[in-house]
């Protein structure tokens, strides 16, 4: 359970010195001692008899003045406990009592005069290694030097050398060789940009800049150029970037401009594949300053960097930054008032700026910069756009592939040039359907059709992971039918048909299900780029920061499955897609092409795609924002009431909407308001839950976070019936 509620403690006169705000400390609260950190230091309490502190934990106090603010800004923000955020902010691995550290033991020398004479001579060649070597971890020695403890610790006891524990860092990128890189001149564009960067971040003014810069143009020279500006002030550089970019490639690019030789810890890394341990001595690199760049995923805008001077957001529209459990905050947003609280620099960088900044930059709260030619002088892809509904009166139904699309493919294997084809869509087939009786086979806990995943043969939930076998015939009792079958497509399905297709083509997919350990994401991207694939498939993964010289094509299979979504940002999120996707595309010497197949090819976020004009679509979609009052011209607030029981649930959100409306009548000042709901959430049903929303419409999200926050605080849910409130909701689902 988590406790809302902050407490007053006593700090006893030995703690009085070294007690800071952010210290961990060990407090009797009831019965037992439990674990809290000190929010504030105040002369008076309105309670008595309180009792003292019992512990401060040693080292660093965990939280500085800055994450402080941070967290009580998103308590207010987005209604959410300072508890719940406290532990988002520190690792699991900080937050623990005892210090992370891994120790181990290590074998070395010690020099004892006349010690070495009585060595014998197999001991002298265990001597002469460790001279050689200096310090070596006991386990390494062992199996290296073939011998074994039981002789070691006889040469411990002869005073021969020794064997300590020690504190070692776990480094996760300890076997990497980086190349280090040199800065490039820049061209006129990314000059601009810098000079402003580093103009704004002489004057310590807490700015924020939208970098708007096409795919390749060079945005991220320009971050470690601000980067190494902000060292030579002696300031820190944090570096978010989404979850899913956060590759090998990328972290190299970073290490090898900065981490090498002596400054061997000057970049940190945090994302969520590092074990416990790791990210403990990651944190604790930063915390104690010897990491001074933090590149990182989400919840990397709470790292504990000491005067910073820079935040780059790349990325910045991408959707993984808004968290979708409490405390659902959207690490951009956090990170331009973060730059406020710590004067530094923000500098958002995309290729596609959701239409949020975009309005913000237009409207003079950020400054904007362009860059808007490539870099490399490579070209912009010439993208073709395929009407699917024609190719499908050809045939019996639409292929996957058409005509264009597979000559284009037979093109560039004759070429030996690399392909990669996307979809959003994992599985083999979308669903299983009776063609006589119609029955859909559904998720037992969710409402949404199973997929099938032909390599395991099963029928699979991708909200819930249910997985269950697939049955030969139709299930229901009157049915029986045996020639049940399946329809839609997914990348599974997309392989098979290219392995038929082109038999000597090496083909590999890449998505969550082919990519189960962190290595196999590497394997995949390292056989990719040394050109021992030819054809790469996936969802999302591959639409993302890689850059791959030899891919000359790009298809996407069905561009418009993201385009007809029950959600405001559907075109929006499908206009970035294809974009992104584009990007991949003629990335060295050879001319890009993209193929693009869709249903609804006339659709206004793929032909601006086609045509590389974000200003264009722009103005086409922030007219409909405007008309029908959505962000950027007004917030937006859901709440989602969900239960088992489905008409307890109901009538749970209906009670809410009343308590919202009382909360408001004939309050003058709420009248633009605008209250929509209860409605069934586009996906009623979710892991066994069902769900019911309210949506709120507000120019003024802080007036109504406090309102939200006084009315769900005092409402009582009946058991088991739960309500989540999310401001600024990234998926409306
Ligand atoms: P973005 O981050 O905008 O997608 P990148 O930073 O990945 O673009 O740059 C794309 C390519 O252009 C990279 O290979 C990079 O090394 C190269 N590049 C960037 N800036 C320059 C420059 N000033 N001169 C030459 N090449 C550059
Ligand atoms: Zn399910």
């Amino acid at each position: 359970m988590s406790l809302r509620r902050e407490f007053d403690y006593l700090i006893p006169p030995e703690f009085e010195t070294h007690l800071t705000v952010g210290s961990r400390v060990k407090v009797p609260f009831g019965s037992r001692e439990v674990l809290g950190c000190v929010l504030a230091i105040v002369d008076e309490s309105p309670h008595a008899n309180l009792k003292p502190i019992a512990k401060v934990l040693s080292g660093l106090a965990p939280i500085t003045p800055t994450i402080l603010k941070l967290a009580s800004w998103i308590s207010e923000y987005y209604c959410c406990s300072i508890d719940t955020i406290l532990k988002t902010v520190l690792p699991e691995a900080v937050r623990r009592e005892e210090a992370g550290w891994r120790e181990r033991l290590v074998v070395r020398l010690i020099k004892v005069e006349g010690a070495q004479q009585t060595a014998t001579k197999r001991q002298q060649l265990i001597l002469d290694s460790l001279q050689a070597n200096g310090e070596v971890p006991l386990q390494k020695f062992l199996a290296e030097a073939r011998t074994s403890s039981s002789t070691l610790r006889r040469m411990e006891e002869q005073h021969l050398l020794e064997i300590v524990s020690v504190v070692s860092e776990r480094d996760p990128y300890a076997n990497e060789t980086i190349i280090p890189t040199k800065p490039l001149p820049l061209n006129p564009a990314q000059a601009v940009a810098l000079a402003e960067v580093r103009k704004s971040m002489d004057a310590s003014a807490g700015h924020t800049f939208l970098l708007h810069g096409v795919t390749g143009s060079g945005k991220t020279e320009v971050y470690l150029q601000a980067i190494r500006h902000a060292l030579d002030c002696g300031k820190g550089a944090l570096v978010l970037v989404p979850e899913i970019s956060l590759t090998p490639q990328t972290v190299e690019r970073f290490k090898a401009r900065f981490s090498h030789g002596e400054h061997s810890t000057m970049v940190a890394v945090l994302h969520s594949h590092l074990s416990a341990g790791e990210r403990h001595d990651e944190w604790q690199k930063i915390r104690e300053g010897r990491a001074r760049i933090v590149i990182g995923a989400r919840s990397a805008v709470f790292a504990p960097v000491e005067s910073l001077g820079l935040i780059v957001v790349d990325e910045e529209h991408e959707h993984s930054y808004k968290q979708e459990e409490a405390p659902r905050y959207h690490a951009r947003d956090v990170a331009v008032y973060r730059g406020v609280v710590d004067k530094a620099v923000v500098v958002l960088g995309t290729a596609t700026p959701s239409l949020e900044s975009y309005h913000n930059a237009l409207s003079g709260k950020y400054s904007m910069l362009k860059l808007p030619e490539r870099a490399d002088n490579a070209k912009l892809p010439m993208v073709r756009v395929i009407d699917m509904r024609s190719e499908g009166r050809k045939a019996k139904g639409p292929p996957i592939f058409s005509e264009q699309l597979k000559e284009a493919i037979t093109q560039r294997l004759e070429r030996r040039e690399q392909t990669m084809l996307f979809l959003n869509r994992r599985g083999y087939a979308s669903s299983l359907q009776c063609p006589l009786c119609g029955y859909v086979a559904g998720c037992p806990n969710c409402s949404i059709s199973l997929t099938y995943h032909r390599a395991e043969q099963r029928l699979r939930c991708h909200i819930c992971g249910h997985a269950e076998k697939t049955p030969s015939i139709c299930p229901q009792p009157k049915c029986r039918n045996p020639a049940i079958r399946f329809s839609g497509l997914g990348t599974e399905k997309v392989e098979e048909t290219l392995h038929k297709m082109f038999p000597k083509a090496r083909v590999a997919r890449m998505d969550s299900d082919t990519l189960r350990r962190k290595e196999d994401y590497r394997e995949v991207l390292g056989n990719f780029k040394a050109g021992r694939i030819d054809i790469l498939v996936g969802t999302q993964m591959i639409a993302k920061g890689l850059h791959f010289p030899n891919v000359t094509l790009v298809g996407i299979i069905h561009a418009d499955l993201s385009l007809h979504m029950p959600d405001f940002r559907a075109a929006e999120r499908t206009f970035q897609l294809l974009t992104q996707v584009s990007g991949r595309a003629g990335r060295g010497d050879v001319e890009g092409e993209v193929f693009v197949q869709a249903f609804t090819p006339f659709a206004p976020a793929i032909q601006y795609a086609r045509r590389h004009d974000f200003e264009g679509f722009y103005d086409a979609e922030i007219e409909f924002r405007q008309q029908l009052g959505y962000p950027p011209f007004a917030r937006v607030a859901l709440l989602t009431v969900r239960g088992k029981d489905e008409e307890k649930t109901k009538w749970c959100s209906d009670y809410l909407r009343a308590e919202l409306d009382k909360a408001v009548a004939g309050d003058d000042s709420w009248k633009d308001l605008i209250i929509a709901g209860p409605a069934p959430a586009p996906l009623l049903k979710a892991e066994t839950y069902f769900r019911f929303q309210i949506m709120l419409r507000h120019r003024q999200m802080s007036r109504l976070s406090k309102l939200l926050k006084r009315v769900t605080g005092e409402l009582r849910m009946p058991k088991e019936v739960f309500m989540a409130v999310d401001v600024d909701p990234a998926s409306l689902q």
